[in-house]
């Protein structure tokens, strides 16, 4: 069977704790669609293009897709045919959130299967929410973006 998983989430901006479940993901999937779910409720720090560019930016994988899509990760994820939905697991309150979207998806589009991740010791304390706030103070955290991303932040800092 041709498995095609998707690793969905809004990626603003990306971190290495998403860089390692990427990671993990293409080893086991032959293809693996990274997506940047547009959510119209939230306003994004980094636009839908720079998010996009810098996901670009650190993907050296060839199995890996890069795309957005609007609407709901059902309806898209059924489009692309794809069999599992990879997503991560930092804390038992991830668990709770994750584990309610997961009943909803299984239902509205049966048979495929959502695979959880469990996140790096080491990058178990980022979020993407955690990184926009340091840098609204002009701090990155150490080690917590990919070098790529980072260049981008600091030369569009100096700009
Ligand atoms: P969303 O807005 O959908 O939660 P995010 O961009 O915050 O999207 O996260 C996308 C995916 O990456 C989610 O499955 C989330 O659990 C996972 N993730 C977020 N932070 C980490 C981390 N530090 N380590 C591993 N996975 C993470």
């Amino acid at each position: 069977m041709n498995t095609i998983a998707i690793f969905p989430g809004s990626f603003d901006p990306i971190h290495r704790g998403h860089l390692s479940v990427l990671k993990r993901a293409v080893a086991i999937f032959p293809t693996v669609i990274w997506a940047i779910g547009v959510n119209i409720s939230k306003i994004p720090m980094f636009s839908l293009e720079d998010r996009l560019e810098m996901m670009k930016s650190v993907n050296s994988f060839p199995n890996v897709e890069i795309v957005s899509f609007s609407g709901l990760l059902a309806d898209y994820a059924v489009e692309r045919e794809a069999t599992h939905i990879i997503r991560s697991l930092r804390s038992a309150t991830d668990f709770d959130y994750e584990n309610q979207i997961e009943q909803v998806n299984e239902r509205l589009a049966p048979g495929i299967e959502t695979i959880y991740f469990p996140a790096k010791h080491q990058y178990a304390h980022l979020s993407s929410s955690m990184v926009r706030e340091l840098l609204k103070y002009q701090k990155i955290l150490p080690g917590s973006l990919p070098v790529e991303v980072e260049t981008q932040l600091q030369i569009r800092a100096n700009t």
